[in-house]
């Protein structure tokens, strides 16, 4: 262990009586490994993707919230590392569960090539990305449904870009582009939206970002905004927190992660062995976006397949992706002050 992880590891065991990290908490904050991993390619802005592995009784955690979020937002995703290490996760129903293709904006030939690639029969195509015209969206759209065959799904996510108008106008062209959409992911931003573009279109509306970022994730339920529940484990406070959430929607659930680790990417695949419905291919095949990893045991889909694991991989190979001094004590710092909120 480093000086800063070990100068920052007693700063969370200081965490005090009314909050912050007590016994053994404290024994699984104080391992904290604060690691750098670079994508292939840009990702929300970013080209390095950032986070904490902690380990504790049970095996490893990855705390990694991006790094635009405020320390509370990060409470959830503490809880979700903390119960990976400290507790495991609960008893799966299934082994294996299938995942969908990620098809970032690429050109048409691109597109077709690394779905054809994947082995995957569904894929999920981004569109709506600033200065990207709808009209290269559906060219994507359709290259990846040459490349699907009428069999495969497509699904498109939006990242909340569109306004009501513009949603319902997209959604409409890349429907016919793909010969038939599974579902369009958070065509706007706002739940009022959601609801409105649900009413004007016949494609299926998932909603993302309205469940992981809103204070009450239910909220979309209520506003009758959406026909689909992505959920991801990090955001949602962990593996048994997610599945109660995923119940209380009563809506069919799509397990995705937000570029992780393998460790990381084990506490999605969890719950997606632990969901008792699972109708949809799972958004957890992002194991490729970084360019390297942390564990000789990453699991990379096979035939559009992931396995189902007990605990996440063994970080062997964490030594190799080590921040610098200064990512370290950031890293640290974080995870202390949101430890003290726990
Ligand atoms: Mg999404």
């Amino acid at each position: 262990m480093t000086a800063a992880t070990a100068g920052d590891g007693s700063a969370a065991r200081d965490g005090g009586p009314n909050g912050g990290a007590t016994g053994d908490t404290a024994a699984v904050l104080a391992s904290a490994e604060v690691v750098s991993i670079p994508l292939r390619h840009r990702f929300r802005g970013i080209l390095q993707r950032e986070g904490v592995l902690l380990r504790g009784p049970a095996g490893w955690g990855e705390f990694a919230p991006f790094r635009e979020y405020s320390d509370a937002d990060c409470v959830p995703w503490l809880r979700a590392a903390l119960e990976a290490a400290q507790d495991g996760w609960p008893a799966p129903v299934r082994d294996r569960f299938e995942v969908n293709a990620i098809v970032p904006v690429l050109d048409p030939d691109r597109a077709a090539a690394l779905v054809a690639a994947s082995g995957c029969r569904t894929a999920k195509v981004k569109v709506a990305e600033p200065g990207v015209p709808l009209s290269a969206d559906a060219e994507r759209v359709a290259a990846v449904r040459q490349a699907l065959g009428t069999s495969g799904r497509i699904r498109v996510d939006a990242n909340g870009a569109w306004t009501e108008d513009a949603a319902v106008a997209a959604i409409r062209v890349l429907d016919r582009a793909a010969g038939q959409l599974e579902y369009v992911e958070q065509p706007c931003r706002s739940i009022p939206e959601l609801a409105a573009v649900r009413r004007r279109v016949d494609v299926a509306v998932a909603a993302d970002e309205s469940i992981r970022r809103e204070r009450d994730p239910l909220e979309v339920v209520r506003a009758d905004a959406a026909d689909i529940a992505v959920v991801k484990v990090a955001p949602l406070g962990g593996v048994r927190a997610a599945l109660r959430i995923a119940e209380q929607t009563g809506l069919p659930v799509v397990v995705s992660s937000a570029v992780d680790t393998a460790v990381g990417l084990a506490a999605g695949a969890a719950l997606a062995g632990a969901l008792p419905e699972l109708p949809f291919a799972c958004g957890l095949g992002t194991g490729s976006l970084l360019a390297a990893d942390v564990s000789s045991a990453a699991v990379r889909p096979d035939a559009g397949r992931l396995p189902v694991p007990r605990a996440a991989p063994e970080p062997d190979l964490r030594s190799r992706v080590v921040a610098d001094l200064a990512t370290r004590r950031w890293w640290l710092g974080r995870l202390a002050r949101v430890a003290a909120l726990l």
